[in-house]
């Protein structure tokens, strides 16, 4: 079983959309350690140290790989991917739409540029990226959008969870028109996840408010803790790759049990009726 799904990625290319760091960086490294060629895509500049730490961590996959300085919210930086794609000649079987920025913003404190922009990358984003490569995609290949749990329920982020719920209806409809190529297109929902997005300061939130954020998200997991991005990587290669074949138009949470019973675990903690560890 390991190795068919091994060798099914030789000779076979894919992108990943906000692939310098966190769960991109995480889906590159298990890819081009399948065997796959990656076309990794982000805003960083080439000299940031994102890129130098992620080719640090492909390591001998390092000639898989190929950087590509691009915004997925534009359509010219689809086109230097899709340039790229056709370049490189490694038939493309997959595409993951996961650039992603949040705004911890409600909806009467957020601007329209600022709405706009969350659209734009979060799920115009994808929109482009999957009209740009579904073509050039082989009959038989698989896209996977990264949405969230912010997707499936409400978040106080307005911007946030609109452009979540977005990519799931984008996926559901991007599925029934790639149908015939025997092209499925799948949803991811993370739920916490351990990357800078929700260990970092931005311009709302100082570092404890941060904190907060995350602690609170921790404490509505059943598993008690963020997931590491590797475990979300193993759910994006499931969704491409031939051990899903009879997956299609589906969200799948990979969020710890939030919510499966997030809240009823939140309530049962706080009774003293749930949680109590050995
Ligand atoms: P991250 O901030 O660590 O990584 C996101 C990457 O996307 C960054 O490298 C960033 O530069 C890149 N990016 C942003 N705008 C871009 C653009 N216009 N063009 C190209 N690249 C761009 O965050 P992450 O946690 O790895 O997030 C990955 C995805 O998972 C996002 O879509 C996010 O919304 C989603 N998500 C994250 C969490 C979490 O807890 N971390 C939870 C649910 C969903």
């Amino acid at each position: 079983m390991k190795d068919d799904s091994l060798s099914y990625w030789t000779g076979k290319s894919v992108v990943v959309t906000g692939g310098a760091r966190g769960q991109g960086a995480a889906e590159v490294v298990a890819l081009t350690a399948a065997g796959a060629h990656v076309h990794a895509v982000d805003v960083h500049p080439e000299d940031s140290h994102w890129w130098v730490d992620l080719i640090e961590q492909v390591g001998d996959g390092r000639r898989l790989l190929n950087t590509i300085v691009a915004d997925v919210a534009t359509e010219s930086g689809w086109e230097t991917v899709a340039d790229a794609v056709r370049d490189c000649g490694v038939p493309l079987a997959g595409l993951v739409n996961n650039a992603g920025i949040t705004l911890r913003k409600t909806l009467s404190e957020t601007t329209l540029p600022e709405w706009d922009r969350v659209m734009g990358i979060n799920l115009t984003g994808a929109y482009l990226g999957i009209r740009t490569l579904a073509p050039l995609l082989e009959d038989g290949g698989a896209i996977v959008n990264i949405s969230s749990t912010a997707g499936l329920t409400g978040y106080f982020s307005a911007a946030y969870t609109a452009s979540k719920w977005g990519l799931r209806g984008l996926t559901k409809a991007s599925a029934l028109e790639l149908a015939p190529r025997n092209i499925r297109v799948n949803c991811i929902c993370p739920g916490l996840v351990e990357t800078p997005m929700m260990n970092s300061a931005n311009a709302v939130h100082d570092l404890d408010t941060a904190r907060l954020l995350h602690d609170g998200n921790r404490d509505a997991t059943l598993l008690d803790r963020g997931a590491h991005p590797a475990e979300l990587a193993a759910a994006a290669l499931f969704l491409l790759g031939p051990d899903s074949s009879f997956v299609n138009a589906a969200d799948l949470p990979v969020d710890g049990g939030m919510i499966g019973g997030g809240i009823y675990w939140r309530i049962g903690k706080a009774t003293g009726n749930l949680g109590a560890r050995p």
